[in-house]
């Protein structure tokens, strides 16, 4: 249960933020678009969701830090990593953010691409380790009934941010771009807004559970 950290205030502690927080990571940003179909950028969808979540978690009294609140690239002011490639610098931006804060969990938010247009849904991505993989099939059940589809979530072996962050992590990739069915629920308000709610949802059922 999440408020039962509620009580556990120590004034000695000058962190900003002294609670454990969650994370939301809106990918990508800046010169950094991510997948695309015409002029639909899923930086700007990953963002959108991303608010939409915050708002909603906020709302709901969960201390909640959006990483990212405008189009710019996190790469572009990293202080912790002096690496020539920009990636790297945004990859270590997101880790160091998630060790600077408390974090109780992570959401990393992006959108899919298919070679094959016809493939569509949600796929939630987890490390290997108990807490992320309930987290992500919590996630990837509410979206499920959203999206009426079946995916099962995955571990997600490969990719930086859940190799490198300590707390339960996961990434969600919130439908295809290259899908016209998914494409229209990742591109418009009220999409991004049943989206939002239905991470929400799982992200809930986690805490109560845990
Ligand atoms: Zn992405």
């Amino acid at each position: 249960m999440y408020g039962s950290y509620a009580a556990a205030e120590d004034n000695s502690f000058s962190h900003a933020f002294p609670q454990p927080v969650i994370l939301i990571d809106a990918g990508h940003g800046g010169i950094d678009g991510g997948t695309s179909h015409g002029d639909i950028l899923e930086k700007d969808i990953n963002l959108e969701i991303g608010r939409r979540l915050y708002v909603i978690l906020r709302s709901q009294g969960y201390r909640t830090i959006l990483n990212r609140t405008g189009d710019y690239a996190l790469s572009d002011d990293n202080r912790w990593l002096r690496s020539r490639s920009r990636h790297l610098r945004d990859l270590a931006q997101r880790k160091q953010l998630s060790e600077e804060l408390p974090s109780e969990i992570v959401i990393s938010l992006h959108v899919n691409w298919g070679k094959n247009n016809s493939k569509r849904g949600p796929i939630v991505l987890h490390q290997s380790e108990g807490r992320s993989a309930f987290l992500a099939s919590s996630i990837q059940n509410s979206l499920n009934n959203l999206y009426s589809t079946s995916s099962l979530p995955q571990i997600g072996k490969p990719f930086y941010l859940l190799n490198h962050v300590d707390c339960p992590a996961v990434i969600v990739e919130t439908g295809f771009i290259s899908n016209t069915e998914d494409r229209t629920l990742l591109n418009s308000k009220r999409g991004q807004q049943k989206i939002a709610e239905a991470i929400y949802g799982g992200i809930l059922q986690y805490f109560t559970a845990i």
